[in-house]
């Protein structure tokens, strides 16, 4: 067999060269040394242990805490024509020692383990393997400081230290500096040498709507999923509630939908997510639960219905779309309730301080008025010089003027209503409105009554927002959402210094704006008719083979078919994710798909 990564990577894998650092982690594995990736969700970390499994001549051991995840690994290695198998809770005994025969016997390369299964056989038989590299997967897991502890992880050092000689790779998309120390400390790490690649994803587009009330959201989302039928997405909600209540809207206009919390039981948990593999359920509304563990490639968008509760999880789960590279859209809606209660929750939990810094954090990056990429990336340490040209904040740049009397005019509103109304009154009396709660209360007789008539409402309401997050107004969730004027409010209010607001983006506008379409420098006119026949026998093979049909080829691979119209061998050869195996698999009945487009 072949030994050279690059040979490897261009007849196994079917793709052209190595992505950033993965050349460089590769090398000093196969040099023996231990290794610390963080590289984001869909960067190719799993190239970085596969390879070189592919290179020694013993097993590769990978721990990963994601069940499903690792059979999704492990199939895709075997539709590439290597030996992979995994070994955890899901499989019958019987099934566990054919994997324990084969394992001793060296059929086989990969070999995928989760952490108690490990750590039970690690005296028995998996002692006698020719162990050549462990890798571990999601090695976050081992830090009590990350979202995602995972006590069985912790004991992995003492693995470690059964095998000095054997290289360990410690892989992950989510640590911050301090919890990086921990991870090699907690895994007992060699002399291991970090590599963080870029955590940019630009083929993702990046949204924030805010403060939209429930009803509109509902609508915004009805008409976002319309315009991508037929394309795979993730909703996440807080609440399981909210999850169902949302999947019932969609299913009512059609859409092929279903939800997934942890309250359901682990068999529906589970046909729901194979479902949403197969392409046989397209929209999937979710508790943060889900996604952990898939590694479907061709999610094509991802909407967050509520605020997340910090950028690390934010980051990630919009990072499940567009694992294939082709363009995907995120949007984000927040609003302050979000930001309250999950206050609340933090103020009653662990880490509690911490919790909240980090909250705080996401909510100045929905509510922020520059590149909202810019901002994401500085959070992970990285740095953008320009705005990334791919978010609603640069595509929209807002305009600044001088809000000073804007501002005097609600303030003094709140004031004169003895600060004691919410939002919506102050702008029905700013806006002079003849309701009968303005009546009732008396407020037409007011200063302030109908100074702001040349508003509208919507514009009133994000100016006020724009208040409160600029700290001269404080808003009262324990008072009924009563407006209070703060010291810099009131200095505002006298004159005594000025402010800035920035216009609001009309809803008009909003609108209007097309999602912005990354062209893909590789990428020329694809047929769509042949496209949609492609993706017809990807479905068809899927379902005979009963794996996912992004295993059989991704999205990206079956786009280049349709525009580069392969119909040799060595051309089809040359398009990104066809390797050896897959030519031979299934190369014909594909191109006799496209020879038939090429001659009508
Ligand atoms: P991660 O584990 O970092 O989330 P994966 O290892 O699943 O990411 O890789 C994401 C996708 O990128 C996979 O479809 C993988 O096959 C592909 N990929 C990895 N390395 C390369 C490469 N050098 N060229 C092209 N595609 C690659
Ligand atoms: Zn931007």
């Amino acid at each position: 067999m072949e030994r050279n990564p690059q040979t490897l990577l261009n007849n196994i894998f079917g793709y052209d060269k190595f992505r950033p650092l993965q050349q460089e982690i590769i090398d000093r594995t196969l040099a023996g040394n231990d290794s610390f990736v963080l590289m984001p969700t869909g960067g190719g970390k799993s190239m970085c242990f596969q390879i070189p499994a592919l290179c020694f001549d013993g097993i590769t051991i990978v721990v990963s805490p994601l069940i499903s995840l690792m059979k999704d690994q492990v199939q895709a290695l075997q539709s590439n024509g290597i030996k992979a198998d995994f070994f955890n809770s899901s499989i019958s005994p019987q099934e566990e020692n054919d994997v324990i025969a084969r394992a001793t016997k060296g059929e086989i390369k990969l070999l995928y383990l989760s952490p108690e299964k490990l750590i039970s056989v690690s005296n028995t038989w998996l002692k006698n393997l020719n162990i050549k590299l462990v890798a571990i997967d999601e090695a976050h897991c081992v830090s009590m400081w990350g979202h995602d502890f995972r006590p069985e992880y912790t004991q992995l050092k003492v693995f470690r230290n059964s095998f000095p000689e054997v290289p360990f790779m410690a892989l992950t998309a989510t640590a911050d500096k301090s919890a990086r120390a921990d991870i090699e400390e907690q895994l007992g790490l060699k002399n291991s040498k970090l590599f963080v690649s870029s955590f940019d994803r630009k083929n993702l587009s990046i949204e924030v709507r805010g403060q939209v009330p429930k009803k509109k959201k509902l609508q915004e989302i009805g008409r976002f999923v319309e315009r991508k039928k037929n394309e795979s997405g993730i909703i996440y909600c807080l609440s399981r509630k909210n999850t169902e209540e949302v999947a019932d809207y969609l299913k009512e206009d059609g859409h092929s939908v279903a939800f997934y919390h942890a309250g359901m039981n682990p068999e529906e948990r589970e046909r729901v997510q194979t479902e949403f593999i197969h392409d046989d359920t397209k929209i999937i509304v979710a508790t943060i639960a889900f996604g952990m563990g898939i590694d479907k490639s061709n999610v094509r968008w991802v909407i967050h219905y509520n605020l997340p509760k910090n950028l690390e999880g934010y980051y990630q789960e919009i990072g499940r779309a567009g694992r294939d590279g082709l363009p995907s859209e995120t949007r984000l809606y927040y609003n302050m309730r979000d930001f309250v209660l999950y206050s609340q929750f933090a103020d009653d939990g662990a880490n509690s301080t911490m919790q909240k810094d980090k909250l705080s954090r996401m909510l100045q990056f929905a509510e922020a008025k520059s590149c909202r990429r810019k901002i994401l990336l500085s959070y992970f340490g990285e740095h953008l010089t320009n705005g990334c040209g791919n978010c609603d904040v640069c595509d929209n740049p807002p305009k600044d003027f001088d809000g000073t009397l804007l501002a005097q005019k609600a303030l003094s509103g709140i004031v004169r209503m003895k600060e004691k109304e919410g939002i919506t009154m102050l702008i029905n009396v700013l806006r002079g409105s003849n309701n009968a709660e303005v009546n009732a209360a008396g407020y037409f007789q007011l200063k302030t009554y109908g100074v702001g008539k040349d508003i509208s409402f919507f514009d009133w309401r994000d100016y006020i927002i724009q208040l409160a997050n600029q700290g001269l107004i404080e808003i009262m969730y324990s008072e009924g959402s009563a407006l209070k004027v703060s010291p810099i409010g009131w200095k505002v209010l006298k004159g005594a210094q000025s402010i800035k607001l920035t216009l609001p983006i009309t809803a008009k506008e909003k609108n209007r704006r097309k999602p912005k379409v990354v062209k893909m420098t590789d990428e020329g006119e694809v047929n769509t008719d042949l496209f949609t026949e492609l993706k017809k026998l990807r479905y068809s093979i899927s379902r005979e083979e009963n794996v996912p049909a992004y295993i059989i080829f991704n999205d990206k691979s079956l786009k280049a078919m349709a525009s580069d119209l392969p119909v040799t061998e060595n051309q089809f050869l040359a398009i990104s994710g066809v390797g050896m195996n897959k030519m031979e698999r299934y190369g014909e009945e594909f191109m006799a798909v496209i020879r038939k487009f090429k001659t009508v």
